[in-house]
């Protein structure tokens, strides 16, 4: 390949690369924004993290708690003693 200081390609191609690993393992090499260190597709335009702010896939209702299953179980207890009471048979 030819190069030479006037070709202005020569400025483009030294200009930073995406360090991001690929699924092929191989680093991605595209252009990194101006600024950052990955591109445009591996989370060069994100400020921080890359999970949208209020990700309600982290929701925590409590259904599984501790304290949640034990009260399940004390009721369950205490209706199988009621079941009982009113039929001893
Ligand atoms: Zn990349």
């Amino acid at each position: 390949m030819k190069t030479s200081a006037s070709n202005p390609m020569n400025k483009a191609h030294s200009s930073p690369r995406c360090l991001a690993r690929t699924r092929r393992g191989t680093l991605c090499q595209c252009p990194a924004l101006r600024g950052r260190t990955r591109c445009k597709l591996h989370g060069g335009k994100t400020q921080g993290g890359g999970a949208p702010v209020g990700n309600k896939n982290r929701l925590v209702h409590g259904r599984h708690s501790r304290a949640h299953r034990e009260a399940m179980a004390l009721i369950r207890q205490f209706q199988r003693a009621a079941r009982d009471c009113l039929d001893p048979g």
